[in-house]
């Protein structure tokens, strides 16, 4: 064995030599450095000064935007380097010296203005497992977003008005992109304030009209229209008047999707696989690529995923202490 260890406790906690790292801790612990693989809220926290934290500038930008107060942050630490992971704008993995290699989240294939994420060879692979069972493998991304325009196609010959739902940060800049040759095109205000931060570090989004639930729900046109909103239940009180009053057809955009029962747990007219997260070919291929003695597995199906990597030979099991709930669709 070579000098790192890995444990779990309300964070990832990794030790290469004498330098203690925190990965993606819920709360302040201690440790020399602590790392934010990217803005979602269920990888953040608010840091104590004390804590040097390392993070893209995108990352720390889009936290802001978020609430969330990342500090002075780094990127460029002796022994560690950052590798784009794909999953949305600033999001890394890291890897620290030859040994340890954590994915945060991670997508194993490009997606309009985002790769997928880089790999590089470590002893140690900490990964996210979110899709880590056979069952999700998800369809090209490209038809996909055709049948959503066949929909949508058919929903403005209608004159119905279309409601496409995804987290706020990441997906709903995915669906703005796609489905940007729709008008009317109205980004829910929380989409809206993501989106121009893109647009001001160069992703080409169409300007959309910003919809603030409190002042136009009742204002919207009769007729059809596209909204790109964060992810809600039909039974909202917000989709249900949409519902209602326009007639708008829901639209939820989740690698879930593939899953039994998703879309009638959204309260959706429709849902489609699109995702931010590898597949379980992409989870495989990832490890591959890696090349690690040991592989820790976080998230979603992690247990799943670390017995089917250990019979293909390979050292595997799950961080059991750091786990996020699986049953909750709509945050992040
Ligand atoms: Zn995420």
């Amino acid at each position: 064995m070579g000098g790192a260890s890995v444990s779990a406790n309300g964070g990832i906690q990794v030790e290469v030599g004498k330098t203690r790292y925190v990965l993606d801790p819920h709360t302040h612990i201690r440790a020399d450095y602590t790392f934010v693989s990217h803005a979602h809220v269920d990888h953040m926290h608010n840091p104590s000064k004390s804590e040097r934290v390392i993070a893209s500038s995108l990352t720390r930008e889009l936290a802001e935007a978020r609430g969330y107060d990342l500090g002075e942050t780094v990127e460029e630490v002796d022994g560690v380097e950052l590798l784009d992971s794909g999953h949305i704008l600033g999001s890394r993995a890291i890897r620290i010296q030859d040994e340890v290699y954590y994915t945060g989240d991670a997508s194993g294939r490009p997606r309009a203005f985002l790769g997928k994420c880089r790999t590089r060879q470590a002893r140690i692979l900490v990964m996210e497992t979110t899709y880590g069972v056979p069952e999700y493998v998800f369809p090209s991304t490209a038809k996909l977003v055709k049948e959503v325009n066949d929909l949508i196609a058919s929903a403005y010959d209608r004159g119905v008005p279309v409601v496409l739902m995804g987290y706020p940060l990441g997906k709903a800049q995915l669906l703005s992109y796609f489905f940007s040759s729709w008008e009317p095109l109205l980004y829910y205000e929380s989409v809206d304030t993501m989106n121009r931060i893109h647009m001001a570090h160069g992703v080409q989004l169409k300007a959309g009209k910003r919809f603030d639930p409190s002042r136009d729900q009742d204002k919207l046109p009769h007729g059809p229209w596209v909204m790109i909103s964060p992810m809600a239940s039909g039974r909202s009180r917000l989709m249900a008047h949409l519902k209602k009053e326009y007639g708008a057809i829901l639209v939820a955009f989740s690698g879930w999707a593939l899953g039994p029962g998703y879309r009638y747990t959204m309260g959706a007219d429709y849902s489609f696989p699109l995702s931010d997260h590898c597949d379980y070919q992409e989870l495989i291929n990832l490890v591959q690529a890696v090349g690690p003695e040991m592989v820790y597995t976080v998230h979603g199906f992690a247990a799943e995923f670390a017995r089917d990597l250990r019979k293909m030979g390979f050292s595997a099991r799950p961080l059991a202490a750091y786990q996020s709930s699986l049953s909750d669709y709509t945050k992040a």
